[in-house]
């Protein structure tokens, strides 16, 4: 059994749900020639047939968020606007896709039904003028139960036994709404009460992607781009045999795409290192997807829908090394530096562990670190959102110090971006921080800070935003990233 996740442009258009709809064909047909019949109430791995998990069309859960916000400041027509465009998105698919006029009219009440919904929902945002974070996931999972029970059907136009599922009957979290995070125990068994019967009967379940909920049925959702995470989690939770990820890129590549052309898609990855792509920023996959696989090693492959020949990028525990180590970069944007310095922290025990725990109170997410050996200033990187909270806990926090001037200085630095050099063969490969360096210098382009993790797979870097793009290019030239 595999899991197969698609992404919003993979469902975005009647083309691209057309070639999903033959990918999971085939991909049934073939495991249904190659593998034995598991044994009652158990599933191996060989196990015939798929799990099919589908994100939004895409753009939809933008349209939903920015319906809901508006909905709170008052302006009702952002969410009239979307209901009804939604449902002729969804309903022009299902028109010319199936064909069984019983099926396509089901079809139409349950998106009205859905589509009404959201209508009241943001009716009541508007009259309550605000909206909480917990408003907003049943806001914005609506755009994946619209697409899942569609592509469903299309499924079975196609003479696949498809059936939807809703994820918020199988992936319970924890109360973050936002940003939930699943409870692997209750998970597992949902999904093997609820899933099991379904493969073993040869029925194809089509999973929402992105949401889950509560122990007590309250709809939450994983994150942005979080259907990635979906599918790793149901994965993990059914033991499956592979996890694939089908987007609109041939692969993990070693650069965003759209800033270099020169990108390559890598044939192979390790977990490690595709964390440490996501988590810096490469949007291909989001960046919880790698944990539930890894505990369970369960390989992650990233496919193109727009190119199913295609091997695509298969994530691994180890890989073959190459020549000099370096595999891909990445840039995390809208960042802030906050510099704390000052003389009189040389030598002080604590400071250090002051800061971040005033840090850690917003609760603010710490990407990078970065001390002098003098100990004359530490410096670190949050989100720009975040910023002007830390700035004033830590001005809080040191506010004595600031008096006195053992601290001379709070600073913080905007419009900033960390470009992340990846590759597990870095470790113990010298020179590679003075190569990366000597591109920049090249460029003219400032390094403001550096950090590289103890694991080496990874080496930091602080640019101005203005240069992140040129920054990833030299860098990328310089290993010859884009030849083999
Ligand atoms: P999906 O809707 O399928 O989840 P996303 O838009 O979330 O797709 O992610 C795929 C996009 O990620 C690609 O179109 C590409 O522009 C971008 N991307 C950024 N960095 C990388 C990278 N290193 N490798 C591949 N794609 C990348
Ligand atoms: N539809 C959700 C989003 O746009 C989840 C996803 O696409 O993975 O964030
Ligand atoms: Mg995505």
């Amino acid at each position: 059994m595999i899991v197969m996740k698609f992404g919003g442009t993979s469902v975005g258009t009647t083309d691209s749900i057309d070639s999903v709809a033959q990918i999971v064909a085939a991909a049934i047909e073939k495991k249904a020639e190659c593998a034995p019949a598991a044994a009652d109430g158990e599933l191996e791995a060989n196990t015939p047939g798929a799990l099919v998990v589908v994100s939004a069309m895409s753009g939809v859960t933008n349209t939903l968020i920015d319906a809901a916000q508006s909905a709170a400041a008052g302006d009702e027509t952002p969410y009239r606007d979307a209901r009804s465009q939604l449902l002729v998105r969804h309903q022009v698919v299902a028109g010319q896709l199936i064909e069984d006029g019983v099926e396509r009219a089901a079809l139409g009440r349950l998106f009205d039904n859905r589509l009404r919904e959201f209508e009241r929902l943001c009716r009541s945002i508007t009259v309550l003028g605000e909206l909480t974070q917990r408003g907003l996931d049943v806001v914005s999972g609506v755009g994946e139960r619209l697409s899942a029970p569609l592509l469903a059907a299309v499924l079975r136009a196609r003479g696949v036994k498809a059936q939807f599922v809703d994820a918020g009957e199988l992936i319970i979290t924890d109360e973050q709404f936002g940003g939930a995070n699943p409870l692997m125990e209750p998970t597992v068994t949902r999904c093997r009460d609820r899933l099991l019967p379904m493969l073993q009967s040869g029925v194809v379940p089509v999973v929402t992607g992105f949401v889950g909920a509560t122990e007590n049925g309250v709809p939450t959702t994983l994150g942005r781009g979080g259907s990635d995470y979906s599918a790793a989690v149901l994965g993990a939770a059914l033991d499956t045999a592979e996890i694939q990820i089908w987007t609109d890129v041939d692969g993990v590549m070693t650069a965003d795409p759209r800033i270099v052309a020169g990108a390559r898609s890598m044939d192979e990855l390790s977990y490690e290192e595709v964390a440490e792509l996501a988590y810096y920023g490469a949007k291909v996959l989001h960046p919880k997807t790698v944990t539930p696989a890894v505990d369970r090693k369960i390989p992650l492959r990233v496919l193109n829908t727009f190119n199913p020949g295609h091997p695509g990028t298969r994530i691994v525990e180890r890989t073959r090394e190459l020549r000099n180590g370096v595999k891909a970069i990445t840039a995390v944007r809208d960042l802030r530096l906050i510099t704390i310095s000052g003389r009189g922290m040389i030598g002080v025990p604590g400071i250090a562990a002051r800061t971040f725990n005033a840090v850690a109170r917003q609760p603010a997410n710490v990407l990078m670190i970065s001390q002098g050996s003098s100990e004359q200033s530490i410096c670190f990187v949050v989100p720009e959102s975040e910023g002007e909270a830390v700035i004033a806990a830590l001005k809080d926090e040191f506010a004595r110090e600031l008096d006195r001037h053992m601290i001379e200085e709070i600073a913080s630095q905007t419009d900033i971006v960390i470009v992340a050099v990846i590759g597990a063969g870095m470790k113990g490969t010298p020179g590679i921080a003075a190569r990366v360096f000597s591109a920049l210098g090249a460029q003219g382009i400032n390094v403001i800070a550096i950090a590289q993790g103890s694991s080496e797979a990874n080496i930091s870097l602080v640019v101005l935003q203005a240069f992140a793009d040129d920054a990833i290019r030299a860098i990328h030239d310089t290993f010859e990233l884009g030849t083999e």
